[in-house]
């Protein structure tokens, strides 16, 4: 079947949604157009109460259910309204078969080239009468700083479990592995003394932190897991014992069990150093106390590549002379916590590049062949 997108609107809607401002948060203005939008293309729009749970302008994620004309099991497409800054005032620029920005702000080509590919499927699928199952459009807010949306979705709603994610770079690699992310939030309490005086009668927070570090695997720990600490603040003046210090990281990994293990072998680490530090000063035992925080910030993704989505998407991009290669990612996305709630999606691209940085373009060729696989998926689907 030779499957028609009409690349022209696809564009025209592209460059409105992003002329439209939405950096994260501050969504309502373009969650109400797309909401608008996906009625008139005959949608049943549902509009859940994540905004006010997160603070955005926007009143929550859009779920648009599109009725199928045939029967067999629903399908979803998923794409973020928010865009990083800067990304006020954006001024589109097409030349040369891209899209960018005028070097101001970012394009927002991540993620409005997933919104409209959506908003274009949908009216593909009616005005070509085609044969499609159900499609659940889910148009998620705030997943740049920190998934917000996807997380406090009402998954009641989703009756689809296979779909695809629209929130890839290259066209040429579809994301199926993610690692899940542990925070690390430490507070090392020492005792402080007059570091000129009396330095011995002191436990420094440095060296306690120092010295568990020294012990711990840190950086690229094994071929699935990475582990840093980024953030240090501690102490105010040269001449104290430095009484207090926080220390802030992560840890993630592509296996949950690996990462398991390692948050456990970084705990260890500070209680170790923690010991090393107990020390009697005038007959009294004082010791540093080392109060640790590792909340999940994410679950992994992990779409097996004998899933029916994998599967398919190859497949489609083969036609249409895409080397297309299913590969993990170090970062993570809406996908991850979808594969929280049971449902399970690939990655796909849509011809994106320089994401997060006044550079970003969109290739629109890669655009327009990324807009027919997601159709060729959908159409393909059983
Ligand atoms: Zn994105």
């Amino acid at each position: 079947m030779n499957i028609q997108i009409n690349e022209k609107r696809l564009l025209d809607t592209f460059l409105t949604l992003v002329k439209i401002d939405s950096e994260s948060l501050n969504e309502g203005k373009v969650a109400r157009y797309v909401a608008a939008e996906m009625k008139k293309r005959g949608c049943q729009v549902y509009v859940d109460k994540a905004g006010k749970k997160i603070g955005s302008t926007a009143q929550g994620n859009i779920i648009a259910t599109l009725k199928g004309t045939r029967p067999g099991k629903a399908f979803f497409f998923v794409a973020h309204l928010d865009t990083v800054k800067p990304g006020n005032g954006i001024k589109p620029i097409v030349k040369n078969g891209r899209v960018t920005s005028d070097g101001t702000t970012v394009l927002g080509g991540d993620d409005k080239t997933g919104v409209a590919l959506m908003m274009e499927i949908a009216q593909v699928l009616r005005e070509q009468k085609l044969s499609y199952p159900t499609v659940q459009f889910i148009f998620t807010l705030n997943e740049e700083t920190g998934m917000g949306g996807s997380k406090n979705m009402d998954y009641s709603k989703l009756k689809a479990k296979d779909g695809l994610i629209l929130d890839n770079e290259a066209l040429e690699e579809l994301l199926v592995q993610g690692p899940a992310v542990c925070d690390f939030m430490v507070d090392i309490t020492g005792v402080t003394a007059h570091a000129g005086v009396c330095p011995e009668k002191g436990i420094s927070a440095l060296e306690v932190a120092a010295k568990a570090i020294s012990m711990m695997k840190i950086g690229r720990v094994d071929k699935d897991t990475v582990c840093n600490f980024g953030v240090v603040s501690g102490g105010q003046v040269t001449n104290a014992v430095m009484p207090k210090l926080t220390l802030l990281g992560e840890a993630r990994s592509l296996d949950v069990k690996k990462l398991d293990k390692q948050v456990k072998h970084m705990k260890d680490c500070f209680a170790k150093a923690a010991k090393l530090f107990v020390k009697k000063v005038d007959g009294k035992t004082i010791r540093p106390i080392i109060d640790i925080k590792t909340p999940l910030r994410y679950g992994a993704l992990n779409v097996p590549l004998s899933a029916p989505t994998v599967k398919l998407t190859l497949a489609a991009a083969k036609k249409y002379g895409v080397k297309m290669k299913a590969v993990p990612s170090g970062g993570g996305c809406d996908a991850n916590v979808l594969c929280q709630h049971g449902m399970s999606a690939p990655n796909l691209g849509l011809g994106v590049q320089n994401c997060h940085t006044p550079q970003e373009y969109v290739d629109l060729k890669e655009f327009y062949k990324a807009a027919k696989i997601a159709l060729d998926v959908l159409l393909n689907y059983k």
